[in-house]
């Protein structure tokens, strides 16, 4: 740099030449802003707690210095990542595919509950199998765990993403407590969210030591730019033909379409698919193995519309997503920060639309426009311009 002017790039992080290629190949130019934050810490073994938008790239803060750090031994586990549903883990773990294109030594594995635990269980007893880098989700690994299936003794790196809504949850936080005492007491510890509570914070550090912590100060700034906000007003028996109308005259790429029940999901999707209509659903009661097929033709642009539960509320990253749309509204404002952020990833613009029908809906968006400072206007009479979102 010279005369102050310097835009940082990914090389200034002094990243392995490996890293590099697969960044470039990525087509990634420049570290995002949490990534300028992050990674300079995180590559030096430091614990982290970050709280960053949706969409603006906190998996490569981990992936890419967990992948810096690691010297892989055969047979040792030195990276776990935690996370909350199935489909994410999933994703994580081929970002880790991804980055770690130019290091063939790098095993990487996913481990989820759902499908059968024989084949994890082949998979870390053998040397030439067993990963260096596991993710997964807090059951299936504690799971692993209690029966001495998976050998955490060499783990150097404990990450979890979404952690605020892996902690507050009973379940897995019991679950990553047990997890978390298999491994070493000197390790790094990262956990990452878009939203994370006053109340969340001490919990997490509980699992910390001495954090760099990234907090966007305020949460007032956790709204994303590109993303226009809307509501409409209306009965419950109007909202499917209303959805039908929005479907027809928006011109989105791709459409999520949020629902409050596995119930609803199956239904309102058999009534879009009848209408013709290229939809999927996605909620916890379908087979594993068919949900991450979903998971699959939903990201590689086979299907432009899917229809879920709060399974895909938050980290999944569908880069043609420009429309989510909440046919029933969230019960609390945190999870439709989340939620709206599957549109408009890494900066990109996107729409969101939120139907209103009860009273409860109503304090909901009012809780979101005073917590997030943000103004969601009624939906527009003529539309809304397709050039802008
Ligand atoms: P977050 O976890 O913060 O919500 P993700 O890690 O899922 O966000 O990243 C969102 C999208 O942005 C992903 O598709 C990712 O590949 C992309 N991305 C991340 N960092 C960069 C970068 N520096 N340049 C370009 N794209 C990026
Ligand atoms: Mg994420």
């Amino acid at each position: 740099s010279y005369a102050g002017i310097h835009t940082t790039g990914f090389r200034d992080f002094l990243l392995k030449p490996e890293l590099l290629r697969a960044i470039a190949d990525c087509g990634f130019e420049h570290p995002s802003e949490v990534q300028q934050s992050c990674i300079p810490q995180s590559i030096l073994g430091n614990d982290v707690l970050c709280q960053a938008k949706s969409g603006l790239g906190k998996t490569a803060v981990f992936v890419l210095s967990t992948l810096q750090q690691l010297d892989p031994t055969p047979g040792e586990i030195s990276t776990v990542v935690i996370c909350h549903t199935r489909e994410l883990a999933y994703q994580i773990k081929n970002e880790y595919t991804r980055f770690s294109k130019y290091m063939p030594e790098v095993k990487t594995e996913v481990f989820y509950g759902g499908v059968s635990i024989q084949k994890d269980i082949e998979v870390l007893k053998n040397k030439e199998t067993c990963p260096h880098i596991v993710v997964g989700t807090p059951g299936r690994l504690n799971a692993l765990v209690r029966d001495n299936l998976i050998n955490l003794k060499h783990v150097k790196n404990f990450v979890i993403d979404e952690c605020d809504n892996v902690l507050e949850n009973i379940n897995m936080r019991r679950d990553v407590q047990e997890i978390f005492r298999a491994t070493p007491f000197q390790k790094q510890v990262m956990m990452f969210s878009a939203t994370l509570s006053d109340e969340m914070k001490p919990i997490c550090k509980k699992f910390m030591k001495k954090p760099l912590e990234i907090f966007v100060d305020d949460e007032k700034k956790l709204t994303l730019h590109g993303l226009q906000q809307y509501y409409i007003k209306l009965a419950e028996d109007k909202k499917n033909v209303k959805l039908a109308e929005l479907l027809d005259s928006l011109e989105f790429n791709q459409v999520i379409i949020f629902v409050k029940s596995t119930k609803r999901a199956t239904a309102l999707n058999q009534l879009l698919v009848e209408s013709n209509f290229p939809s999927i659903v996605v909620h916890s009661g379908i087979p594993q193995e068919e949900r991450i097929q979903r998971y699959k033709l939903f990201k590689e642009y086979n299907k432009r519309i899917c229809v879920s539960t709060d399974v895909f509320g938050r980290g999944i990253d569908i880069e043609r997503i420009n429309l989510a749309i909440n046919y029933d509204m969230p019960s609390e404002a945190d999870q439709y920060l989340h939620r709206v952020g599957r549109a408009g990833r890494f900066g990109t613009k996107g729409l969101a639309v939120s139907l209103i029908s009860t009273e409860k809906d109503q304090e909901i968006l009012d809780s979101i426009q005073s917590r997030f400072d943000v103004k969601i206007q009624e939906f527009p009479a003529e539309g809304v311009d397709p050039s802008t979102y």
